[in-house]
């Protein structure tokens, strides 16, 4: 499915969901029955929830002007287990 828009000369934008390839050059609008035409506008992409589009948008900001440090950042206060299967903790360790 792909969101629509079309405009009605008295209501404005209209938005309309319909199968990509199927949207018709004009439309009812919803509030009035009018004709409505379609207006072409940039392509709604999704990439998720904002913390995930802060995420990229600052790994693609730092990619070119990384953030400059004096030291590294502070420690985890505690190890976490690589792996909860209790198989793995008879493996000799280093
Ligand atoms: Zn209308």
């Amino acid at each position: 499915m792909a969101t629509y828009v079309y405009r009605c000369d008295t209501h404005g934008a209209t938005e309309r969901s319909l199968p990509i390839g199927t949207a018709r050059p004009t439309t009812e609008c919803t509030a009035c029955g009018a004709t409505a035409v379609r207006v072409f506008t940039a392509p709604r992409l999704s990439l998720g929830d904002a913390t995930r589009r802060a995420l990229i948008d600052r790994t693609e900001r730092t990619a070119d002007q990384p953030d400059v440090v004096s030291s590294p950042g502070p420690r985890p206060s505690r190890r976490v287990p690589v792996s909860a299967n209790p198989a793995l903790r008879r493996l000799p360790r280093p």
